[in-house]
């Protein structure tokens, strides 16, 4: 086991740090973990992360549903609905951001390729990057796209996709710097980047602390506010033209976290404050519970 702790700040270089939260892996290996604080800009990380040789017995569940198509459980089957649900949200505003009814997307952190596959069905050329060999297979043997393996993204060369996405992979990624270097290398002039992440600054994260879900320790390894992540696009060379709500992505975290709390009445105190965090993203988004952004090179 090797762990990774920070001298730097990822998105100022920053070397002061504070605890700001004390937390569990609720999901899997019931480890304790915390979560620092930069005190140059208030990005947060997780402490003494696995590195990517050591963190992949954190992945190793059936409960991990994000690579899975188990059905056990009501929070799992919820999700399983509200994803289909999401998958034709996600495809509506991809070609209303991109101003685009066809061309070419990169799916990166694809899991069972499920967005590539409708994106396809609707005219668009299609690649996917999935890091899970299993999963890889399973998306080979049913569609006919390309699924590469990280490393054949941090070779890639010379594209030029008009849409790059990342669904809830960004906060799971080592090597940042790499992928946001490859990615603005392979995106068009004017191409799309689009990345979903929680938001550690939303109404349920402020209400449940170290219960929230979506801080999934030690899988998450970095968390940002909106402002923050904002200065991160920049440093990168990407401007966020427009942020938009995951509103279904607080119901399930909401629900979650009440089961890691292990609440009477999880699944009605879930919907509860899942209805609180989507009614206040509705007129602002970077309240919501993820936060969807869109960006464009500089
Ligand atoms: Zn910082």
């Amino acid at each position: 086991m090797s762990n990774i702790k920070l001298q730097n700040c990822p998105v100022c270089n920053e070397t002061h740090f504070q605890t700001y939260l004390q937390l569990k892996d609720f999901s899997i290996s019931k480890e304790d973990f915390t979560l620092m604080e930069c005190k140059g800009c208030g990005f947060i990380f997780t402490d003494n992360f696995p590195d990517e040789n050591s963190i992949t017995p954190y992945y190793k569940s059936e409960d991990y549903i994000s690579h899975s198509d188990t059905q056990k459980g009501l929070v799992n089957r919820i999700y399983h609905i509200v994803r289909a649900v999401m998958l034709q949200k996600k495809a509506q505003m991809v070609e209303t951001m991109s101003a685009k009814r066809k061309g070419s997307l990169l799916d990166i952190g694809t899991g069972l390729a499920y967005f590539p596959q409708l994106m396809q069905s609707r005219g668009w050329q299609v690649e996917g990057i999935e890091q899970d060999a299993d999963a890889r297979q399973a998306a080979a043997q049913r569609f006919d796209f390309v699924v590469n393996d990280t490393p054949a993204l941090l070779e890639m060369k010379g594209r030029n996709f008009d849409v790059v996405t990342m669904w809830h992979v960004l906060e799971h990624v080592h090597q940042l710097d790499s992928y946001m270097q490859t990615i603005k290398e392979n995106l068009a002039d004017d191409g799309l980047f689009v990345v979903a992440i929680p938001n550690p600054g939303s109404p349920d994260a402020e209400h449940y602390k170290q219960f929230w879900a979506a801080y999934d320790v030690p899988r998450h390894l970095w968390h940002w506010k909106p402002e923050v992540f904002k200065k991160f696009a920049l440093k990168h060379g990407f401007e966020v033209v427009a942020t938009k709500p995951m509103p279904m992505d607080a119901f399930y975290v909401s629900m979650l976290s009440e089961k890691y709390k292990r609440s009477s009445l999880s699944f009605v105190k879930g919907v509860f404050w899942g209805k609180m965090t989507w009614w206040k993203s509705l007129n602002q988004p970077e309240k919501s519970s993820s936060v969807i952004y869109f960006m464009t090179k500089l």
